[in-house]
């Protein structure tokens, strides 16, 4: 027997941005379809005409491609589709499988009420059932489900689920405006694009046993169901708005790197013993469905910066300085060397969390306008460091290569006739050069800065204080 071609999808409704839960959604379909060699299909639902838009759809396309989360089918369009979901309503219609219904509104309302008023559940009682009706102006198509017994399946990650009929009413597949419900659609494209593999929320978990009645009176077997458990917020409520940013795109935007998403986003209910990082490719070697649990994943933002801040000192100067690119467009730097670019980067590494922060600190080395903090330009630029600045500029100025060690060199000669300390002239060089008390080491900005831009700013600082006196 050969082994069955592995095909999963990812159906986002694009009625709002590509949020964390459906990203995890996102990256465990495509996970599954990477390690079995599968086939992985990007689908938009977007039936629902009046909560779909474009820039929806474009949002998520974005979102999926910054992740690195590429399709091999796709996108479709379920708005374009509508042909395949009327042809298969058509054949249940044909087959005595699905029948017109024309109870109104009104008269499903009032017997709604009725149920209800009774205790009990309120479901379509069946009325038109049997009837033979033809279509007719606001009459809908409902399929005929099995009265008794029940519908299971066996879910990958919950186990064997179990609803019994009697709990189902007949389901609309087409409304009486002629457009297919969601159920049809979703089966109807699952069985057209060859799905054998349904991996999503649990919130699904309701809509499984209906769709599973629509598999069946189509004659098709159903394909395998794994649904992933909900994500809370670290207070163990459900992950909202209120645990900080929710679409993919804004933490691009807040300077993560989408690899630390990704590592953020598979923990959430995967696990791999206690590995906490996973090359791309160690992700698609090692994920299984196995190892998703039962119980909720916690989406932890402090987890996502420390994740974050580690490969940002793990990229490479070259790639980093790439990645920080649009964001330093974002603060008005532009047309920075590469290569100076990269030794800023090579500086800042080790102490930014984001791409952001990273702009932010990068600002001291583009920034011509530099201003002093003023805690610091109060405490540490006063006239008594004038003579050291001056005479530390007339030496930098004819000292041999611009190094760190050359630097070092000049520095010791310089501390050793004063007899003073590095301390005494640190903080004044500092804040002359990067406008803080806090920065990379002196002699790496001063390299980064490159001779002329330290002397322009030593200048800079000197006539600072001469106008203070
Ligand atoms: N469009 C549905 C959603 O965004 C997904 C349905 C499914 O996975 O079957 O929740």
């Amino acid at each position: 027997m050969t082994e069955q071609k592995i095909v999963t999808r990812f159906p986002p409704s694009p009625t709002g941005y590509l949020h964390i839960g459906g990203a995890r959604t996102a990256l465990f379909n495509w996970l599954f379809a990477r390690r079995h060699g599968g086939t992985f299909i990007l689908r938009i639902e977007d039936t629902d005409q009046a909560r779909s838009t474009d820039e929806a759809a474009q949002a998520i396309i974005e979102s999926m491609q910054w992740l690195g989360l590429d399709w091999d089918a796709g996108p479709y369009f379920q708005s374009r589709r509508y042909d395949l979901y009327n042809r298969a309503i058509d054949q249940l219609l044909a087959e005595g499988k699905a029948y017109h219904c024309h109870c109104s509104p009104e008269l499903l309302e009032e017997k709604r009420s009725a149920a209800k008023a009774r205790g009990l559940k309120p479901k379509y009682d069946g009325t038109c059932r049997d009837l033979g009706l033809g279509p007719a102006p606001g009459s809908v198509v409902r399929l005929k489900c099995p009265a008794t017994g029940t519908t299971h399946f066996d879910d990958l990650i919950k186990g064997p689920i179990r609803i019994s009929n009697e709990e189902l009413d007949d389901l609309i597949l087409r409304r009486s405006d002629g457009s297919p419900t969601y159920h049809m659609a979703v089966v109807a494209d699952d069985i057209d694009l060859g799905i054998t593999h349904v991996i999503r929320g649990d919130d699904h978990v309701n809509n499984t046993p209906r769709q599973i009645q629509i598999y069946n009176a189509l004659g098709v077997p159903t394909p395998y169901y794994a649904h992933v458990p909900m994500i809370l917020g670290p207070d163990k409520t459900r992950l909202s708005k209120r645990h900080g940013a929710m679409s993919v795109l804004a933490y691009r935007d807040m300077g993560y790197l989408p690899h630390a998403l990704l590592n953020a986003l598979v923990r959430l209910g995967w696990s791999h013993g206690d590995q906490e990082k996973f090359t791309r490719e160690e992700l698609i070697e090692t994920f299984s469905l196995e190892n998703v649990g039962k119980s909720a994943g916690v989406f932890n933002l402090e987890k996502l910066i420390d994740l974050n801040a580690q490969y940002i000192r793990e990229t490479s100067d070259q790639d980093l300085a790439g990645l920080l690119a649009p964001f330093l467009d974002a603060i008005g730097i532009r047309g920075v060397p590469a290569r100076q670019l990269e030794a800023a980067v090579a500086t800042l590494k080790p102490r930014s969390r984001t791409l952001v922060e990273m702009a932010d600190a990068a600002r001291m080395y583009f920034d011509e306008t530099l201003a002093y903090e003023e805690k610091g330009d109060k405490k540490f630029l006063v006239p008594e460091v004038l003579p050291h600045l001056e005479d530390l500029a007339r030496r930098l100025k004819v000292m041999g290569t611009f190094t760190e060690a050359a630097l070092e060199d000049v520095f010791r000669a310089y501390l050793g006739e004063r007899g003073i300390k590095l301390k005494e002239v640190a903080q004044p060089l500092r804040l002359a050069l990067t406008g803080r008390t806090a920065s990379p080491g002196l002699f790496e900005v001063m390299v980064v800065l490159g001779r002329d831009e330290v002397l322009r700013r030593i200048d800079r600082v000197l006539r600072h204080i001469e106008a203070k006196r």
